[in-house]
């Protein structure tokens, strides 16, 4: 297997789904990266100033990042944010597209590509993990391979049967605050809701804004 396939296969092993998870890794590195090496690359900071420091999610992220890290601390976010601040005491007041946003969607195309072109290969790990792919990602998966039945079939299986399990394991976790239920919920079980929110919602990595939706850019509604 490849490179990107032991990541892929990595990340199937993993909990929750293997692909906003790469998401939300690329997202954090791409973010220590700006602020480790890029704070005053003149590129970077046209980026920042057209967004007005990008969305409202990845500006607390990349603050959170920040912060958490000893070796960054605030100044590089203030640096960023000083400027931003001053583009729009000098008269900017649109704010343009986040480019952490559109790296993070492009990543995730190629992500869903490379998931594609090797889920043969790794459909029975996927099945034997305790991953399960979001509802998004799922979507956009079934998308990709729609002209092989025969393994869109198989991935529909392993899917299903994977949701069922996480619907058994929910109502377990629900039935243990029964007043008539002596036992505790077991680990798998007290994990069921977070895992059902990701299936559901999938990872917090790219949020829509009102001004995606009404420019009607709408890509997280975009697929059923
Ligand atoms: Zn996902
Ligand atoms: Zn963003």
């Amino acid at each position: 297997m490849d490179i990107v396939g032991i990541k892929l296969s990595e990340a199937l092993g993993g909990r929750g789904c293997p692909v906003c998870r790469a998401m939300e890794k690329f997202e954090e590195d791409e973010i220590e990266v700006i602020l480790y090496e890029h704070v005053t690359d003149p590129g970077v900071r046209t980026k920042f100033r057209e967004s007005l420091g990008l969305c409202t999610r990845h500006a607390w992220k990349t603050l959170e990042v920040a912060l958490k890290n000893p070796l960054l601390g605030p100044l590089g976010v203030s640096i960023i944010y000083e400027d931003a601040l001053d583009v729009y005491l000098r008269g900017k007041r649109e704010e343009g597209e986040c480019f952490l946003c559109e790296l993070v969607r492009e990543k995730e195309k190629i992500l869903i590509e490379a998931l594609a072109e090797r889920l043969d290969e790794l459909l029975p790990e996927y099945g034997s993990s305790q991953a399960i792919l979001c509802r998004r990602h799922y979507a956009m998966l079934a998308e990709k391979i729609k002209d092989k039945p025969e393994l869109l079939k198989k991935l529909e299986e392993v899917q299903m049967k994977k949701l069922m399990e996480l619907d058994n394991r929910l109502k377990a976790f629900i039935d243990t605050y029964d007043y008539r239920s002596a036992r505790k919920p077991t680990e798998e079980e007290a994990r069921a809701l977070e895992d059902t929110i990701e299936f559901l919602k999938g990872r917090p990595v790219v949020m829509s804004t009102g001004r995606e939706n009404r420019r009607g850019r709408g890509w997280l509604f975009g697929l059923k």
